[in-house]
C-alpha cells in the first residue's frame, strides 16, 4: 500500500472519529503553541485536524494524520528531549532577561490543554535572548512533563511561549514538582475550564515575576514545538530549578488531561547548552 492510500485510509477514520466526537473535534484548535494559535483565542486557523496523545490520534502518528505534520515524523531537531545534566557543568548562564509582571489573562481549554493567553497583548511581557526580544504570547500546561531530567519525569510541566517581532518562537520551560501550592497561578487552578473551548471566563490577573524560580539557570537547545505540526527552529530554555504546584492543583488538571505529553526525541546531532 503506497503512503498515500495510507494517509487517506486514516483521514478518513479520522473523520469517522470526528462525527463521533463531533463537539470535542469542533472545539479542538491548532496546536497549542503553533505560531498560528498563538496570537488570540478566537482565531480557529483553516484546515484544523483532529489530533491526541492516545491510540490512532496519539503522538507515534502525528506525521501521518495530515501532510502538514510530516515535520512530526521526518524532523531531525525534534522536541521535548531526554535531559542529561553533565555531573560538573562547567558554568552557569542566565540564559534570557526576564521582563515579566502582572497581566490580565484568560484561560482557555483547547482540547489539548489549558491555556492562558493574553488579554492585551500589546503589554505582552517579553524575555530577551541574546539582545533579541520576544514577547510573551501564551503559557500552557502539561501532564506530566514533556522534557525528562536524568531520567526522571516531574509531574508536570509548563511552558511559556514567546515570538520575536519575525515570528521566531521561543518556548521558557519550567519543570513543576510537587510541594507547595503556587500562589500566582492559585486564581488559575481555581479556575481550570473543563469543557473545550469554553473561553468565555473573565481574565484573571497572573503576577509572572512570582511565577518563575528567582534563578533561570537554564538548559538551551534548538528544538520544535511538542505538537502538531512540530514546526522546528524553536528555541528552548528548560529551567533548572522547578517550580511546585500543590498535590490537589495537580490533581485537579490531571483529571481533566490525565496525559498530554509528547514522548522524548532523539537529541541527534544537537547540543544541549548548559
Ligand atoms: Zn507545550
Amino acid at each position: 500500500m503506497g503512503l498515500d492510500a495510507s494517509i487517506t485510509m486514516k483521514n478518513t477514520r479520522l473523520k469517522s472519529a470526528c462525527l463521533r466526537l463531533a463537539a470535542g473535534c469542533a472545539a479542538i484548535l491548532a496546536c497549542t503553541a503553533a505560531p498560528a494559535a498563538v496570537p488570540t483565542s478566537t482565531q480557529k486557523p483553516a484546515g484544523v485536524h483532529a489530533w491526541g496523545y492516545e491510540g490512532e490520534l496519539g503522538p507515534h502518528h502525528w506525521g501521518e494524520l495530515d501532510a502538514a505534520n510530516i515535520t512530526c515524523r521526518i524532523g531531525h531537531h525534534q522536541s521535548p528531549i531526554a535531559i542529561a545534566p553533565q555531573a560538573q557543568a562547567p558554568h552557569h548562564v542566565q540564559a534570557a532577561e526576564f521582563h515579566y509582571g502582572t497581566v490580565p489573562m484568560r484561560l482557555v481549554n483547547n482540547g489539548h490543554t489549558v491555556e492562558a493567553e493574553l488579554t492585551q497583548p500589546e503589554k505582552a511581557p517579553w524575555i530577551a535572548i541574546d539582545g533579541k526580544r520576544f514577547s510573551l504570547a501564551q503559557l500552557h500546561f502539561h501532564h506530566p512533563s514533556e522534557h525528562t531530567l536524568a531520567g526522571k519525569r516531574y509531574p508536570m510541566e509548563m511552558h511559556l511561549v514567546h515570538k520575536s517581532e519575525d515570528g521566531k518562537l521561543a518556548v521558557v520551560a519550567a519543570f513543576i514538582r510537587e510541594g507547595a501550592a503556587s500562589q500566582p497561578l492559585g486564581q488559575a487552578f481555581a479556575h481550570l475550564p473543563t469543557a473545550a473551548a469554553a473561553h468565555e471566563a473573565a481574565p484573571i490577573a497572573i503576577d509572572l515575576s512570582k511565577l518563575l524560580p528567582g534563578r533561570h539557570d537554564a538548559w538551551m537547545y534548538e528544538g520544535s514545538l511538542t505538537t502538531p505540526p512540530c514546526t522546528e527552529g524553536v528555541q528552548w530554555i528548560v529551567l533548572k530549578k522547578p517550580i511546585s504546584l500543590s498535590a490537589a492543583q495537580i490533581r485537579h488538571f490531571s483529571s481533566l488531561f490525565p496525559d498530554n505529553h509528547r514522548p522524548v526525541q532523539s537529541l541527534g546531532d544537537r547540543q544541549l547548552e548548559d
